[in-house]
């Protein structure tokens, strides 16, 4: 990774240079007057990739990852802490806002401490839908890309059918083992959408194998679920619950009754 800085440090100063040299007719007719859009420059008898080329890069890598372009918008930026009234309190006194707020600092410092190449506890974010937690795990996966750690984004009623259709026609595409290995080293996984739909015993037993490896090797995780922890249980098991509990910091968002963020900022 450093060596690849290194060298895009260097293009980007040749290009910068390059850039002030440029004829200033070219900047009207091509997006990137260094590459002519082309995506690859000339010095000495090399092509290299353009400065252009590394956020398109950034957003293939994202995509790869499993953030859909929409997801790629979520920052902790665009996390509206308004949406979360300071008059409104849980049952222990802390408010709509202070718990939103905590939420989103632990969240923030968890990709800091992942894209640096540290282990440790991750999150469990817990709340109706519309409460923006996803936003949250969208959040923190992107800042973990974007300071150039890896992570993985799974939608978890989608990577369950994906690992069923794996299942029954074994030979074509992703094998089994293969999607489930993805999930079991990468610094950051996020698993959003815990305990949606009903979960068999097979599906139980592949979420624990999972969440086990994890938790063993101190990996830490964004888990999101609209489920309350005893409902969690009931879904997927008591296992894979107590598992998460010891691996997360847990957070409750609440947002004010019959209010649907997923309108505004929030999702
Ligand atoms: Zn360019």
């Amino acid at each position: 990774m450093e060596d690849f800085k290194a060298t895009l440090h260097t293009i980007v100063e040749g290009l910068e240079k390059l850039g002030k040299d440029a004829p200033a007719e070219d900047a009207e007719v091509y997006n990137c007057p260094l590459c002519r859009d082309t995506g690859y420059v000339l010095r000495g008898d090399r092509a290299w990739p353009c400065v252009c080329r590394s956020s398109s890069l950034l957003r293939e890598k994202k995509a790869a990852a499993g953030l859909t372009a929409r997801l790629q918008m979520m920052d902790f930026d665009s996390f509206d802490l308004h949406c979360y009234p300071d008059y409104l309190k849980n049952d222990d006194g802390k408010s709509y806002r202070d718990i939103a707020s905590e939420a989103m600092q632990n969240a923030r410092s968890l990709a800091d401490s992942c894209a640096a190449g540290k282990t440790g506890r991750g999150l469990l974010l817990m709340g109706k839908v519309g409460c923006g937690k996803t936003h949250l795990a969208a959040a923190t996966a992107n800042r973990v890309l974007d300071q150039g750690g890896e992570a993985l984004f799974l939608v978890v009623p989608e990577f369950l059918d994906q690992l069923r259709f794996s299942y029954r026609r074994e030979n074509e595409g992703l094998d089994e083992a293969e999607i489930i290995s993805r999930t079991y080293n990468v610094p950051l996984l996020v698993l959003d959408d815990l305990g949606a739909h009903n979960y068999s015993d097979w599906v139980c037993n592949k979420l624990f194998t999972i969440i086990n490896h994890r938790y063993n090797r101190n990996l830490p995780s964004v888990i999101t679920t609209n489920l309350d922890l005893r409902d969690l249980e009931d879904k997927i098991g008591d296992r894979s619950t107590s598992r998460i509990v010891e691996m997360c910091r847990i957070s409750n968002i609440l947002v004010p009754e019959g209010q649907d963020h997923r309108l505004g900022t929030l999702v």
